[in-house]
């Protein structure tokens, strides 16, 4: 259930975008109670007592809340399908989003997020703080700040700057489906390694307007993606893995497809049983992925002969996507199209700006 918490009472006289805050939960929407002595999450209505600042801008701020809220640790499929079929739902009513978001599984929920988006031409910004809002030195309020003013930036013929799903942390802006977190405890949580930030918070923010991704067409209203199909496994190679292991996710029945995080530039051990049990997921009908466990980086099977072994098995290169955007990617692919050669193909394609393709 999502809750209107209605508006914040943020409007000012020169009004220039609307936005919609979205709380799903997490560390950023919390503030220490007091008696209990805990922290407990804040009444989201009365945000503007919490960061005054944002009554500063002349935007019309409104504010939606799941109910209940969710550490983004419990994050599921049908919590991306409540945020994509609110986001549709409001979509002509606001000029951005802002969705709130725990950040252990955020850079999960920016890369689904862009899948089910197509032709986005208004910003869905994530943010989210490692400290809570009502902490002292909290980052919470300037990534709030600044991911407000990112999606409420427009041209100069009124498009949105940042017509995205990105991820604004610690004064960066990035695709979000570029994005891992990688830090648990500093400021600097996220980092997208294969492609440089879209915007930087300074004194000013600076627009990185070359790599932003523009729809085709401004006028056309995004296609909004709610199948997924959750059939999806990975394995993670390391040194000592058993073949037992091995069969067990590449083989299983529930799987339709396998993420392989191998090492470097797309390697997996040559040995024989290892390269059976590939051939036999391949001849089951599973979609094979390869990603590299290095988080910069592209995979190339053609480099060693442990790569080109996994290429002519069938294995699809990921190049340089990132582990969750993989996931999010397949998530989709496989609900739009039973057929697995049309994913494979999808696969290969770069669709929202997740690879260097
Ligand atoms: N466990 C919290 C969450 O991801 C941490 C955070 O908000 O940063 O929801």
């Amino acid at each position: 259930m999502i809750t209107d918490c209605g508006n914040a009472g943020l409007s000012g006289n020169a009004e220039k975008s609307s936005i919609l805050l979205i709380y799903t939960g997490g560390t950023i929407g919390m503030k220490e109670d007091p008696v209990l002595q805990a922290l407990t999450p804040f009444d989201f209505s009365q945000i503007l007592d919490e960061v005054p600042e944002l009554g500063k801008f002349a935007y019309k701020i409104d504010s939606r809340t799941f109910d209940p809220l969710i550490d983004s640790s419990d994050i599921e499929p049908s919590n991306w399908l409540a945020l994509v079929q609110l986001i549709e739902k409001e979509y002509d009513a606001y000029d951005g989003f802002v969705v709130l978001h725990g950040t252990d599984t955020m850079a999960y929920s920016a890369s689904a997020l862009s899948f089910m988006t197509e032709g986005l031409t208004k910003p869905v910004i994530f943010t989210g703080s490692q400290l809570p809002i009502g902490a002292p030195r909290t980052d919470g309020k300037e990534n709030l700040i600044s991911a407000v003013e990112i999606a409420a930036a427009k041209d100069a013929d009124g498009h949105a700057l940042v017509p995205e799903v990105c991820i604004c942390f610690d004064n960066l802006l990035m695709r979000g489906n570029r994005t891992s977190k990688v830090n648990s405890d500093n400021f600097r949580a996220f980092r997208s390694e294969n492609l440089p930030p879209l915007a930087e918070a300074g004194i000013s923010i600076r627009y990185n307007s070359a790599l932003i991704r523009k729809p085709l067409s401004w006028e056309d209203r995004p296609i909004f993606h709610t199948n997924l199909d959750t059939r999806v496994s990975i394995l993670k190679i390391h040194p000592g893995i058993t073949p037992q292991v091995v069969r067990n996710i590449l083989c299983g029945p529930e799987t339709r497809a396998v993420i392989m995080e191998t090492y470097g530039a797309g390697n997996a051990p040559s040995k024989q049983w290892f390269l059976d049990l590939v051939h036999e997921a391949v001849e089951k009908g599973k979609i094979m992925l390869n990603i590299s466990q290095c988080r910069a980086g592209c995979v190339n099977m053609d480099i060693y002969a442990t790569g080109k072994c996994l290429k002519d098995a069938g294995v699809v290169s990921g190049y340089d996507c990132t582990t969750e955007s993989a996931l999010a990617k397949l998530f989709h692919l496989m609900g739009e199209s039973r057929d697995n050669n049309e994913v494979k193909a999808g696969l290969e394609r770069n669709l929202r700006g997740e690879i260097s393709k």
